[in-house]
């Protein structure tokens, strides 16, 4: 599925998405912009978020590229502080980044290890939006990106899939403190081919067995995971926050 938006549920908006140089992130950001949203692209480095912003330009998408790595107190500060100098406001906030480390058993995993994935994947998104709660308003949104793997964590990577769960609890105390005004949600991919998957997607047996999961016999796509984000940010999903939506091609998750 290539990034389609029929809709412009984002006109007049803005929003940001961390950790979207490339891979869901990206996806998302261009979704969001095809739909009329000002977008703010961000990653750790700079050459990185240069090139994306080229990238949307090149298909008549103009962004806003603010370098901002997500354990860096200064560097979230000023990915606001841009954020409200170039448009204003703030309507939709994605929190994306995440560190994977491959096959390392929970109880050989090093403090330094444990503390990174904390800091990263949940700790930043709590202090992100202590910075950006202050722009939200009346119909702004909140998006995490948590993982199947929050639902079963995988033994190669079980505290990865610990602090995906963490998002899934993080989403609905953010929901409840958040309400009324902002919605808060969250998404949880299986398997999709980018480069944080890519141990498991070029080793064609792990690839295919992943398939077989599946309901829907592939894995998904960016794309797909840009359609379902940009839904539940949009104010389609007005009535819906605290929840998180699977995207796992049927995979065996939950009732
Ligand atoms: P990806 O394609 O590898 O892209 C990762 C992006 O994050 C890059 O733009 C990278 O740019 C940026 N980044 C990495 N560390 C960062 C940090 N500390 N601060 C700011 N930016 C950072 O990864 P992806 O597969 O799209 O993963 C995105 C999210 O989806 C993650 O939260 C992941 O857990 C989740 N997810 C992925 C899958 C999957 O199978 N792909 C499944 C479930 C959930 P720089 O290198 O320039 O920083």
């Amino acid at each position: 599925m290539e990034n389609k938006a029929s809709a412009r549920r984002f006109e007049g908006k803005v929003a940001i998405v961390t950790a979207s140089t490339q891979g869901i992130g990206f996806a998302i950001a261009e979704r969001l912009a095809l739909e009329g949203a000002s977008v703010v692209i961000s990653s750790r480095k700079q050459e990185n978020v240069d090139e994306a912003v080229e990238k949307l330009k090149s298909k008549g998408i103009q962004a806003l590229g603010v370098v901002c790595h997500v354990s860096n107190a200064q560097q979230r500060k000023n990915l606001i502080n841009k954020t409200i100098e170039q448009y204003g406001k703030l309507d939709v906030f994605v929190s994306n980044a995440a560190v994977n480390p491959f096959k390392i058993p929970l109880l050989q995993t090093e403090e330094s290890v444990l503390d990174k994935l904390w800091e990263t994947n949940v700790k930043s998104s709590v202090l992100l939006l202590q910075d950006a709660a202050p722009y939200l308003q009346k119909g702004s949104s909140v998006l995490f990106i948590s993982s199947l793997a929050g639902f079963q964590p995988l033994p190669t990577m079980a505290m990865y899939g610990v602090t995906k769960t963490a998002l899934l609890g993080l989403t609905k105390a953010l929901a409840a403190e958040m309400a009324p005004n902002v919605r808060v949600n969250c998404v949880a991919p299986s398997f999709i081919p980018t480069r944080f998957a890519s141990h498991v997607t070029a080793d064609e047996a792990a690839k295919k067995a992943y398939e077989e999961l599946t309901l829907l016999k592939r894995l998904g796509t960016v794309d797909e995971i840009a359609a379902a984000a940009a839904f539940l940010a949009s104010d389609d999903a007005s009535y819906i926050t605290g929840e998180t939506l699977i995207i796992a091609g049927g995979t065996s998750s939950r009732l």
